[in-house]
């Protein structure tokens, strides 16, 4: 039996970066949360804070394999998001996305619950459109090293649709484009925790390829409201729809900007530009705008002091055990 306000709220990938956040922001709202996660990248850290309140859940399982649990909504973030972690075992990569997408929407047909999808801004590969509009379908290699992550989302777009189509089940899909903050995994080789903290501690910066490619970053804040108020909004609207921030800069300019913040002595030392490296991105939030009444608040340079100062802490915290 359902109370009438608060809601029983699934987040697959909840110890993740994200999906932490997320479990932050339904507790804090009053409803019940379920988390499930195989920890392949997230941590029980991220959730610690939770795990003594009567209202938050934790199982370790991996959304590869089916789920009977009894819900109103589903929030499937279960996904390595960053390349070298979706890249270690791209296989379990196109796994998760496509078999966990089918049992997340077998899930939510059999309990009527509502369900969106956190694909992202990577369906739209290495764009010729920019910025991007959820109408451009994209220019993407399928036989890359970025493949496994980018098709994997593509096919669970596809299957979120189809099961709209054939079954009525009420969806919600939201593209993410490059999201930072608090509780991104120090190691995870994505750049702003790789500036961070490479600044932080004096040591080289990694600029891969000339550092001319563009990123539009977001910070968690504003993405989990974007995320929340598409859950919310009416059921006639299933997107997709991008949620991210449309300031947009090179990778170099990220790179001075974090050695000033953080006043380091590093140095930029430039790498090889990974294979399939999309030049350039930056959303279109029009959608966004006009269905959720939603924008980002918080600027790059808030959102990289919040996050400085959030890695600060971390590492003087590791350095002092
Ligand atoms: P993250 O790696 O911190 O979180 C992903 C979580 O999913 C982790 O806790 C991980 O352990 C869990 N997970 C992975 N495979 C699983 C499986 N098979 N079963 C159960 N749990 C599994 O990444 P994040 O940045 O929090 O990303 C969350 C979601 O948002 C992902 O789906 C990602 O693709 C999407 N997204 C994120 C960004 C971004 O910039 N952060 C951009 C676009 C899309
Ligand atoms: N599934 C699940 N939990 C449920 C219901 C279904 O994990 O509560 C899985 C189930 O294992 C199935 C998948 O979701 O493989 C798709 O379910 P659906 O009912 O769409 O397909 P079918 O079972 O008919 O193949
Ligand atoms: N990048 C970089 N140095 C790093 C990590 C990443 O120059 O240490 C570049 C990377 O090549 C890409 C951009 O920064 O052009 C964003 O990389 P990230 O992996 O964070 O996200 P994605 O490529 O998936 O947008």
């Amino acid at each position: 039996m359902k109370s009438l306000t608060r809601k029983r709220v699934l987040i697959t990938g909840g110890a993740g970066f994200l999906g932490s956040n997320l479990a932050d922001r339904m507790i804090a709202a009053g409803h019940d949360v379920l988390v499930a996660d195989n920890f392949f990248t997230g941590t029980k850290d991220n959730i610690l804070h939770l795990l003594d309140n009567p209202h938050f859940e934790l199982i370790r399982h991996n959304i590869t394999f089916p789920l009977y649990v009894e819900v109103d909504e589903i929030f499937n973030l279960a996904c390595p998001a960053s390349p070298i972690h979706y890249q270690f075992d791209p296989v379990q990569t196109t796994k998760t996305s496509v078999h966990g997408a089918i049992n997340m929407l077998g899930l939510a047909k059999r309990v009527k619950a509502k369900i969106l999808q956190a694909s992202t801004s990577e369906v739209y590969g290495d764009p010729e459109v920019h910025p991007q509009v959820e109408s451009y379908w994209g220019r993407v290699n399928c036989t890359g090293i970025r493949s496994c992550y980018d098709e994997g989302k593509r096919c669970a777009e596809t299957l979120f649709f189809d099961y709209w189509r054939q079954y009525k089940l009420r969806i919600k899909v939201i593209r993410i484009f490059n999201t930072y903050g608090p509780r991104m995994h120090p190691n995870d080789g994505r750049v702003v925790s790789n500036f961070i903290v490479q600044a932080l501690q004096n040591q080289d910066i990694t600029l891969y390829g000339s550092g001319n490619q563009t990123r539009s970053f977001c910070y968690c804040d504003d993405l989990i409201e974007g995320m929340i108020r598409m859950m919310d909004s009416e059921d006639d609207f299933i997107g997709p729809v991008n949620i991210g921030n449309p300031g947009e800069f090179t990778i170099r300019e990220l790179a001075e900007k974090v050695i000033a913040m953080t006043g380091s002595k590093s140095k930029i030392v430039y790498q090889p530009l990974p294979q399939d490296d999309p030049k350039q991105r930056r959303p279109d939030i029009s959608l966004a705008k006009e269905k959720l009444d939603w924008q980002p608040t918080i600027n790059l340079d808030e959102g990289l002091k919040r996050t400085i100062a959030y890695f600060d802490q971390l590492l003087t915290q590791r350095n002092s055990n």
